[in-house]
């Protein structure tokens, strides 16, 4: 569980942060385990908890490290541009990610 919003410096300088595409994601929690800096949360399903629970990451404290996307069995874990981040999160079209760069 992610316990604050507070950005490390290597927070601050990642080129590239993290992204979960929620719609692949099975809300395993493999990569809550494996992330260093412990910032992705279990975001738990709208009407049924465990079947539909998927995960997210807390962007401002992701270091840019990639060991997220190598674990995740599902390849709903990406790498984008920091400056991306807000923009694909919102969802707004015109910044959707690049394909995967990670692995
Ligand atoms: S490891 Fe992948 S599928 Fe599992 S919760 Fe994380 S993003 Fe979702
Ligand atoms: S890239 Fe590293 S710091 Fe960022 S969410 Fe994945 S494991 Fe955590």
């Amino acid at each position: 569980m992610a316990t604050g919003t507070v950005p490390s410096d290597a927070a601050k300088k990642a080129r590239q942060k993290a992204f979960i595409e929620s719609d692949c994601c099975t809300g395993c929690q493999v990569c809550v385990a494996v992330c260093p800096v412990d910032c992705i949360d279990r975001v738990p399903g709208p009407v049924y908890d465990t079947l539909q629970a998927t995960c997210t990451i807390v962007d401002e404290r992701c270091i840019g490290c990639r060991i997220c996307v190598s674990f995740c069995p599902w390849g709903a874990i990406s790498m984008i541009p920091a400056r991306q981040v807000a923009p694909v999160a919102a969802g707004k079209p015109s910044a959707a990610p690049p394909a995967a760069s990670g692995v």
